[in-house]
Formats: structure tokens, C-alpha cells, sequence
């Protein structure tokens, strides 16, 4: 089980993200993305949107994506 923050993965927040997998996580910040911006939090408008845009743009998201994965195969198991 890793740790991950919403602002590691591009949001704006200190929010933490659990998982066992990178794409776990993942999952979980476009989770926890939708939530705060269902709840009305404009600060995490921008972060959803590129997300969404990266699964639209798999070429151009793919980057993020593998940063993304190299980021959490760094951290420490906790
Ligand atoms: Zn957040």
C-alpha cells in the first residue's frame, strides 16, 4: 500500500490517495476529483479536466501516465 497526494498527481489539494497499484490510485484521484467538483470545490475544475482530457488524448495523457507510474513505484510502502 502506497500514498499518494492529489497535488503528486496534478490537483490541487493535500488530499490522500491509497493503493496498491499506481493505477489504483490513479483511480482514486479521478474519484476524489469528481467528488470535490460535484461538491461545488472550483479548485479541482482544472485538475478533472485534463484528466478527463488525458483519456481522450491517450498519446498526449500517456506521458503524465508513466510519470505518474514511475512517481508511485518510488515511494515507499507504508
Ligand atoms: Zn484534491
Amino acid at each position: 500500500m502506497k500514498t499518494m497526494t492529489c497535488k503528486q498527481l496534478g490537483g490541487p489539494c493535500e488530499f490522500e490517495l491509497r493503493g496498491t497499484t499506481a493505477d489504483e490510485v490513479i483511480k482514486a484521484q479521478d474519484r476524489h476529483l469528481k467528488d470535490a467538483v460535484a461538491q461545488g470545490d472550483a479548485t479541482h475544475e482544472e485538475a478533472l479536466k485534463a484528466m478527463k482530457g488525458r483519456w481522450k488524448n491517450p498519446i498526449g495523457g500517456m506521458g503524465w501516465y508513466k510519470q505518474a507510474k514511475r512517481d508511485f513505484a518510488a515511494l515507499p510502502e507504508i
